[in-house]
């Protein structure tokens, strides 16, 4: 990607890591105000993702002594991955939504009731075996990154807030503590992983602060139509290309969703009613492969379509059975 620079001094430096996973690329960009240097986003913590920020930073001109402050789209790993690096070398705040913060600091009650959620959820899925022995796996990559909490001052952002010169503007759907930053004098959004050019972003299902399902496809379509009110002309994403077409790609993206869930709708129809028989159904091989992400996808269209008033739902032994209102 090309560095874009304003004349008002404000300028982006986007650092992009290839991948041989679909995302394509993964990006975060140094963010130039004219008086301090921020880094939106921290890549994943890898070598390449390490090279290509101090290459980036070395051929403008900057060092890492430079970052003043680490700024936040949201806490996914690809996207915090170098935090404790520069930490290490240098240390500065974090800026990032207030439900970003357990996350980041590792906060133990808060990732074992986060199991809990899960736990409780793919069975009454009907996920069975496969459901329990995932979550396993989840308490395993929860203990092997028990020493990734983050020690440095941060500081809770939201709706409106300013940041750098940047307009915090909360985007929930994607991960519920999703931010976005908008620089209205140039309509330059970054993004994060709210809208990407050549994938749709998954709604990933969480549970909030009282361990109740979020929303999170309903908060999904919100965000991307509280985006079109916005004028925005470039998007700097979290991952592949960058958007020179918002409005038109947020349309489509909405049009896709509506697809789908009629999709889903008919399945369930047609006599399919659990989430589980409806995600292996839905997506076949990919159902073993990417077990998380195809059962929150399919969860998430189910609550969009029960908040819709398209379908019900009914706890037979445990287990959720879905059918059409
Ligand atoms: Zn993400």
């Amino acid at each position: 990607m090309q560095l874009i620079s304003s004349k008002q001094g404000f300028s982006v430096y986007p650092i992009t890591v290839p991948t041989k996973y679909n995302v394509k690329t993964f990006n975060f960009y140094l963010w130039d105000n004219g008086n301090s240097l921020s880094l939106i986003d921290a890549g994943l913590d890898s070598k390449e993702c390490w090279e290509q920020l101090n290459s980036t930073l070395s051929e403008n001109g900057f060092t890492l002594d430079d970052i003043s402050q680490i700024i936040l789209t949201h806490t996914h790993e690809d996207h915090i991955g170098l935090i404790n690096r520069i930490l290490t070398k240098r240390k500065v705040p974090i800026y990032a939504h207030s439900k970003s913060i357990p996350y980041l600091k590792r906060d133990k009650d808060f990732l074992s009731f986060r199991i809990e959620f899960f736990k409780q959820l793919y069975k009454e899925m009907g996920c069975g075996d496969l459901g329990i022995s995932r979550v396993e796996k989840l308490i395993k990559a929860v203990q092997e990154r028990e020493n990734y909490s983050i020690q440095t001052d941060i500081i809770s952002l939201s709706e409106s807030d300013i940041i750098s010169g940047l307009q915090v503007i909360e985007t929930p759907g994607h991960a519920p503590d999703h931010l976005v930053f908008y620089y209205p004098k140039k309509k330059w959004l970054l993004g994060g992983d709210h809208i990407i050019g050549h994938i749709s972003s998954n709604a990933l299902v969480e549970p909030d602060s009282e361990g109740r399902r979020i929303l999170t496809l309903v908060e999904y379509i919100q965000s991307l139509e509280k985006c079109l009110k916005f004028n925005i002309d470039t998007v700097y994403a979290g991952h592949g290309r960058l958007i020179t077409n918002p409005k038109e790609l947020i349309s489509t993206r909405l049009m896709k969703i509506s697809q789908k869930s009629d999709q889903i709708l008919s399945l369930i129809i047609s006599g399919i009613s659990t989430a589980d028989q409806l995600a292996q159904t839905y997506y076949k091989d990919k159902y073993q492969k990417e077990f998380e992400l195809v059962m929150s996808d399919i969860i998430g269209y189910l609550d969009y379509l029960e908040f819709s008033n398209k379908i019900k739902k009914e706890l037979k032994n445990s287990v959720w059975q879905y059918s059409q209102l």
